[in-house]
């Protein structure tokens, strides 16, 4: 039976979709979280949503693209929990074009959420997890930065650079009993992906054995694996969320 008693975790962009499925699910195996957004409404909602069904929840401002504010956040889930065991580095967002078209903006603020994000987080979390000799990192990356994406060159690339920060850190710090993974989803049915041409949802389904979306407790199911003791002896590894899409 797993269970995340006395554990307590940060996960990004938890206001909605996989991030709040992660919040939720962790949650319900016991383990006290702490849920950040740029969206702070939307996370106190969920946040107590999950105080609503028992759990212990805390929710907190945070841009994970400004290092100050993720410094302030690990700081602060510490100050309100006494540790932290795991941070699931989950806010993303996309600006979809092809490269002739993607503005400087478009690529820089994709690279700064879903590639900086991950690196302020993990940087500012280290040092306490190295102190208190344990910790989970889990990342989540997509299928996107495994395979490309016409249209998406700035998502993939950051997808692909969180896969390399990933297995990096996880050989940096595999010593003091910390394991960093990525977990790739597919086509997972939420906010962001539910403005997709019908065309493309329907050209998913087709290269997706288990034929059909995934939703976001399936990715859900996967961090509360890496979070928890089953998975201590894993580290550097890319989970595949995805229906059997990428293999
Ligand atoms: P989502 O529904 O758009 O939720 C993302 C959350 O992150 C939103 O609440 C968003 O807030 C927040 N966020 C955006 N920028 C942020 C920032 N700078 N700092 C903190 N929070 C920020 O997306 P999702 O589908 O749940 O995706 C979650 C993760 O899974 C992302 O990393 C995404 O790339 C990855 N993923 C998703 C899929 C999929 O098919 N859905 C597939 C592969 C990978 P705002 O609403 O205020 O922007």
């Amino acid at each position: 039976m797993i269970t995340l008693e006395g554990k307590v975790a940060l996960i990004t962009g938890a206001a909605r979709g996989i991030g709040a499925a992660i919040a939720f699910k962790l949650a319900d195996f016991g383990c006290r979280v702490t849920l950040s957004d740029i969206d702070v409404v939307g996370a106190e909602k969920t946040a107590q949503e999950i105080k609503n069904s028992g759990g212990e929840a805390a929710a907190l401002a945070a841009d994970v693209a400004r290092l100050t504010q993720a410094e302030n956040l690990i700081k602060e889930t510490i100050d309100k929990f006494d540790k932290i065991d795991i941070l699931v580095n989950n806010a993303g967002i996309t600006r979809d074009n092809l490269l002739m078209r993607m503005s400087e903006a478009e690529w820089d603020a994709v690279l700064a959420v879903n590639l900086k994000g991950t690196f302020n987080c993990t940087k500012a979390v280290i040092r306490p997890m190295m102190k208190q000799r344990s910790g989970k990192i889990i990342n989540i990356s997509s299928i996107v930065g495994v395979i490309g994406n016409a249209g998406q060159a700035n998502y993939a690339a950051s997808k692909a650079g969180v896969i390399g920060l990933t297995k990096s850190v996880a050989k940096e710090v595999g010593s003091r009993n910390i394991q960093v993974n990525a977990v790739a989803p597919g086509y997972i049915l939420t906010e962001m992906t539910k403005d997709l041409p019908e065309s493309a949802k329907e050209a998913f389904l087709t290269v997706i054995p288990l034929q059909r979306a995934g939703h976001a407790d399936d990715v859900a199911n996967t961090v509360l694996f890496l979070a928890s003791p089953l998975s201590d002896y894993i580290t550097g590894q890319v989970l595949h969320v995805d229906g059997g899409m990428v293999m």
